[in-house]
């Protein structure tokens, strides 16, 4: 049975909800679903408590996004604790730096003569991770743009004039994080983020997976990252990268899937991390 192991929700920059993603998942006839919203597992309790009478599976996960010599890393994180303090107060650190960065940028848009104000940003975003996308959907209702492209493309994306850099960790750091926290790291599409070559550096810092099926990768890079991911004894794993319909990441939900074996094999590593026939930086034995 399929499952989908990279999917947003309302607690980051998805546009819909848990309960909702649940519904759709058992609608297509998954077997399980990752929840892996950005900097935040707030979307994971309301989607087990969605999935639990219908008995689909909901998997705790995580997206991380890093950043390396200029280029954007995101590292995924699953079956991390949901209880470890001190992950959960590195992901409540990754909010306020959110926050911060989002409330210049609303600044900087004020300055320019538009009527937003933080508190419409945070009425859309809710209390999960504030981002762009919540500021662009408050100039779409202020009337000052039509698209949130448009949004991007004059006023927020990079270079543009109410643009603020984001902090981001190393991806070592993330991969360090998850692992601390028991969970298992996975490389997130790494033909997007053009990063292979960082992955050996990283397998040494503790990496346990590579995201080979993704909906950007064609079946050639897919075939080599599944054999890389063989080769260095990582988990193969795969997802949409679903944000809900009309966002320019990731696909339909249930576009790309894995079989439900990748799901038990991720138990296996168990908690802090020592995977079944693999040492304790994740190669095979
Ligand atoms: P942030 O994490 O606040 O920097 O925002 C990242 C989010 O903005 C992701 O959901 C991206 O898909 C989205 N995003 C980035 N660039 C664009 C764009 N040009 N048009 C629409 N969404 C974008
Ligand atoms: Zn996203
Ligand atoms: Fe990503
Ligand atoms: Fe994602």
């Amino acid at each position: 049975m399929p499952v989908d192991l990279h999917v947003h929700t309302t607690a980051s920059d998805g546009s819909v909800t848990p309960e909702e993603v649940v519904k759709q998942a058992l609608h297509l006839g998954l077997e399980a679903v990752a929840i892996t919203d950005h900097d935040t597992i707030e979307g994971i309790e309301p989607a087990l408590n969605a999935a639990r009478p219908a008995g689909l599976e909901v998997i705790p996960g995580v997206e991380l996004s890093t950043v390396y010599q200029d280029r954007q890393v995101h590292i995924l994180g699953y079956f991390v604790d949901l209880h470890e303090l001190d992950f959960l107060a590195q992901l409540t650190f990754l909010r306020s730096t959110r926050l911060e960065r989002i409330s210049r940028m609303v600044q900087k848009l004020k300055e320019m003569g538009f009527a937003i104000t933080m508190g419409q940003v945070l009425a859309i975003s809710g209390s999960g991770s504030v981002g762009r996308p919540h500021v662009a959907r408050a100039l779409i209702e202020l009337g000052s743009v039509r698209t949130i492209a448009d949004a991007f493309e004059k006023y927020i994306g990079k270079g543009c004039p109410a643009y603020v850099p984001r902090f981001k960790y190393a991806p070592a750091m993330a991969v360090r994080m998850i692992r601390a926290a028991g969970g298992v790291p996975v490389l997130a599409h790494p033909g997007i983020s053009n990063c292979y070559d960082l992955l050996p550096g990283l397998v040494a810092e503790g990496l346990l997976g590579l995201e080979a099926y993704y909906p950007g990768h064609t079946w050639e890079l897919t075939a080599c990252y599944c054999r890389q991911a063989r080769d260095m004894g990582l988990f193969v794993t795969g997802g949409s990268d679903y944000h809900g319909p009309g966002h320019k990441d990731g696909g339909q939900l249930g576009a790309v899937t894995v079989p439900y074996k990748v799901v038990e094999e991720m138990k296996k590593c168990g908690k802090r991390g020592v995977p079944g026939g693999r040492n304790e930086k994740g190669r095979a034995d």
